[in-house]
């Protein structure tokens, strides 16, 4: 590629695990004048998101606000600040993210107990249950609500009550549930909980909104030690981050990501964050319906399935990276790969944010129709359309 040239990017329709197709009200308002991080406008525009974020959130937690980085940076945040050296952590791990949870608390010192489940399956109340009956010295849970490598959805008020019994925080990863599934932090007395803004939100990749109650920030208050991550220490960003117009200076925040993130959230309190739920399950079922007669099977069981990524099985005749690079190159059309243990046997196909909408589910059901009758299946995509049509027609869930 000549290096000189301006980078023009195809245009796709995104219904992998993340990024989502970003509305192009949200790349606008990302094009608009970059102004300083400390100028008083910019600081309105702090209290704005973070009061938009503890709507999507439903909080009132002070320590409500967007990490500048990825997912991944705000799940880092949120061990470091809760876990030090010593430390008995139990990590629920049922699929790809929890494995990072526990690498994170290891890094951060902690003796972390495994409860591992099934791929494919909620995390059980009842493990997390027996973990903590014989680890008295836990003080710290931590799980993941939406488990994006696998397509499960565990019930993360249940498993916040297990924690509650045993006197234990939770850290719960919320990255693809935000803004898609329902998340009550408050109500279901979650303690440290990140998300991302490429999923359910809808915006580009690169910030992690992160939520922490006063029991979580009293923890932090109280560590032996200090947060080991200079840059993740909630002490030390609160001073940017805080309340009042004393703000100091403690890292350069990335300005236009979070114009786009405040328009994103905006249009996510204009449909109602009910109605944006209700809308990822509606869709969900509808897509399900089409995918079915193309004859895919889900990896979770009905129950814990995850609607903003559907998660189901390659035919064994089929050659699995082909159909997604088939599906790029003739339909530019994203699915995504399986991850870890379902690497090779499964796709992942996800309906979050914009992208889960009536269009893109018609466009992914004929591309796949289309796709795995070129690769020999006998499958009606037509047909598929015309359930997936059925299923939206039917009147909404609540
Ligand atoms: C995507 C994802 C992450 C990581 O987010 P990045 O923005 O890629 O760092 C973490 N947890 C879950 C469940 C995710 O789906």
């Amino acid at each position: 590629m000549n290096s000189r040239k301006a980078f023009l990017p195809p245009r796709r329709i995104l219904m992998g695990p993340g990024p989502s197709d970003v509305a192009t009200r949200v790349l606008e308002a990302m094009a608009r004048p970059t102004i300083g991080h400390l100028d008083p406008d910019f600081i309105f525009l702090m209290d704005h998101i973070k009061a938009q974020l503890q709507y999507a959130f439903r909080t009132a937690n002070p320590l409500t606000m967007p990490v500048s980085g990825p997912g991944t940076a705000g799940m880092e945040s949120c061990i470091a600040n809760l876990v030090e050296p010593g430390d008995v952590i139990v990590v629920c791990q049922n699929g790809v993210f929890g494995g990072r949870l526990k690498a994170m608390a290891v890094r951060c010192g902690a003796t972390v107990v495994h409860v591992e489940d099934e791929w494919g399956r909620a995390v059980s109340p009842s493990g997390l249950e027996s973990a903590l009956r014989s680890n008295p010295a836990a003080s710290v849970v931590a799980f993941v609500q939406a488990e994006t490598s696998t397509g499960a959805l565990s019930d993360a008020a249940a498993l916040a009550k297990v924690a509650e019994r045993y006197e234990c925080l939770t850290i719960v990863d919320a990255v693809t549930s935000l803004g898609g599934s329902p998340l009550e932090v408050d109500a279901w007395g979650l303690d440290a909980v990140y998300s991302g803004t490429q999923k359910c939100l809808s915006c580009a990749p690169g910030l992690s909104p992160i939520t922490m109650s006063d029991r979580a920030m009293a923890r932090v208050a109280h560590r032996r030690t200090p947060v080991q991550s200079w840059f993740m220490d909630v002490n030390l960003v609160t001073g940017y981050w805080g309340s009042g117009t004393q703000r100091s200076y403690h890292h350069t925040a990335p300005i236009n990501a979070l114009y786009g993130l405040n328009e994103a959230l905006l249009m996510l309190q204009e449909e109602g964050l009910l109605a944006a739920w209700a809308r990822h399950k509606q869709n969900h079922l509808a897509l399900k319906a089409g995918l079915e007669v193309l004859g895919l099977e889900f990896v979770a069981p009905r129950s814990e399935r995850l609607p903003q990524l559907n998660a189901v099985r390659v035919p064994d005749e089929i050659n699995e990276a082909r159909v997604r690079q088939r599906l790029l190159e003739e339909y530019s059309l994203e699915i995504g790969a399986g991850l870890g243990a379902l690497a090779g046997k499964v796709w992942r196909i996800g309906l979050m944010g914009y992208s889960s909408r009536r269009e893109n589910i018609m466009a992914c059901l004929s591309a796949l129709g289309q796709v795995l009758t070129y690769e020999g299946l006998c499958v009606s995509a037509t047909e598929a359309q015309a359930e997936a049509d059925r299923a939206l027609r039917q009147p909404t869930l609540p």
